[in-house]
């Protein structure tokens, strides 16, 4: 993976971050504590830049999938730009006001050492207090427990911000802690539970090494998103109907898909890998390679590149199965509304405009859309009934638009035609 050049080019970046935070210097962060917290508190009307450059979001360098990914496909290991908000009270763990990593392997009832927060120089280290945790010491547990933590953190945030729900979002349970466990024991496994508290991560061995899942972004999100949309609709969670439980699976797909796209360097790879026609984009619609290549010898476990209808699935109540419509139904959304920003970049160049249209522009105008269209609707679910999944599939971005507030805020009303199954 990755040419020489590449090499040299990210072990001089490597450099260049050592040289900066030696022992004996000033520390890396120039702000007193008391002007991160204010400015903490005025987050919400800071730019990117501006959130990166007072670290206020911090460097954490994640897969931008999982190693198998990392391994076939160049320029999409580790993700150099990925950060995650900071907070005031971040701690060993890492612990952080909303999650606590709790590293307990119950297979080999081991409790791992946790990553150490250093506030002096604004990161996480290894418990000797010196060596940085990134992918250079990757075996370590304690840099799987910071990858895992930086990723929720993160996406937390993508729910809460102004474009998602632009509110806290509370757990399904007392406390404001969820409890993270990315070495839960041996198994094919990963789970959120309610009544733990927590999202439980497992390894297994497979023929090419062990697995972790909680290296994997997508089964990491995936988890996270049970978590979240039992915060916002804990009915769900009891519910016997295996449509309710398919939309469980649909919000962990949904979360790991929205996580993938929203990620401006992999939407890069991704247009590159698929030339620009998102029909041919596994690479963001395919969900969890390693493990789907591990324990189903598939090159994914699901995919939102599917056509799957309630019909073809008529009497399965299987609710990973039953999910993949509405992921699917998602992921025509997805290329629909990038077609019309397509179009739209066409017709500015037409009239006038000095930019020749532009496929990585139109894709992240697609984003806030997304994120608008997927997220927000999610507070106009039904509080305590199933949810239906749609029976037909859009052919065009108008018609798909239609489906999504079918799906979600028109579960309020009774659609007229009855495109849905029952609850
Ligand atoms: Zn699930």
């Amino acid at each position: 993976m990755g040419t020489s050049a590449k090499k040299q080019k990210k072990n001089s970046k490597k450099n260049d971050n050592k040289t900066t935070g030696t022992a004996g210097e000033k520390p890396e962060r120039k702000l007193t504590r008391q002007t991160m917290i204010d400015l903490y508190q005025a987050r919400q009307y800071l730019g990117l830049d501006t959130l990166k450059e007072t670290g206020l979001r911090m460097p954490v360098r994640v897969y931008f999938k999982d190693p198998a990914v990392a391994a076939d496909t160049e320029g999409a290991g580790i993700d150099d730009e990925f950060t995650t908000p900071w907070e005031p009270g971040l701690d060993d763990g890492p612990t952080s006001a909303r999650f606590a990593v709790v590293d307990y392997d119950a297979t080999k009832n081991v409790l791992t050492p946790p990553a150490i927060w250093d506030a002096r120089k604004n990161c996480y280290l290894a418990p000797d207090r010196k060596t940085v945790l990134d992918d250079e010491v990757k075996e370590l547990y304690q840099y799987h427990q910071l990858s895992v933590w930086a990723t929720v953190q993160n996406t937390l945030d993508f729910f809460e911000s102004g474009a998602g729900l632009g509110r806290r979002i509370s757990w399904a349970f007392e406390g404001n802690r969820l409890i993270i466990v990315p070495h839960a024991g041996y198994g094919e496994n990963a789970y959120y539970d309610r009544g733990s508290k927590s999202l439980q991560l497992y390894w297994f061995e497979s023929e090419k090494g062990t697995v972790f899942t909680c290296l994997s972004t997508d089964i990491v999100n995936h988890e996270f998103g049970h978590a979240v949309l039992d915060g916002l609709r804990p009915y769900y969670y009891e519910s016997v109907l295996a449509q309710t439980a398919a939309f469980h699976e649909f919000m962990g797909d949904l979360t790991a898909l929205l996580m993938a796209f929203s990620n401006n360097a992999f939407r890069k790879v991704v247009l590159k890998e698929s030339n620009g026609e998102l029909t041919d984009a596994q690479l963001l619609a395919g969900l969890a390679r390693e493990f789907g290549e591990a324990t189903a010898n598939a090159p994914y476990l699901r995919t939102g590149l599917n056509k799957h209808t309630m019909q073809d699935l008529a009497g399965n109540l299987e609710p990973h199965a039953l999910s993949e419509v509405l992921t699917g139904t998602i992921f025509d959304i997805l290329m629909g509304v990038f077609a019309k920003h397509q179009k739209n970049e066409v017709e500015r160049a037409k009239a006038g405009g000095s930019k020749n249209p532009s496929d990585i522009r139109a894709l992240a105008d697609t984003v806030p859309r997304m994120q608008m269209l997927a997220i927000q609707p999610l507070d106009l679910l039904r509080l305590s009934h199933g949810v239906a999944a749609a029976t037909a599939r859009a052919d065009d971005a108008d018609q798909a638009e239609r489906l999504l507030s079918l799906m979600l805020n028109g579960m309020l009303t009774d659609p007229a035609g009855g495109s849905r199954t029952g609850y």
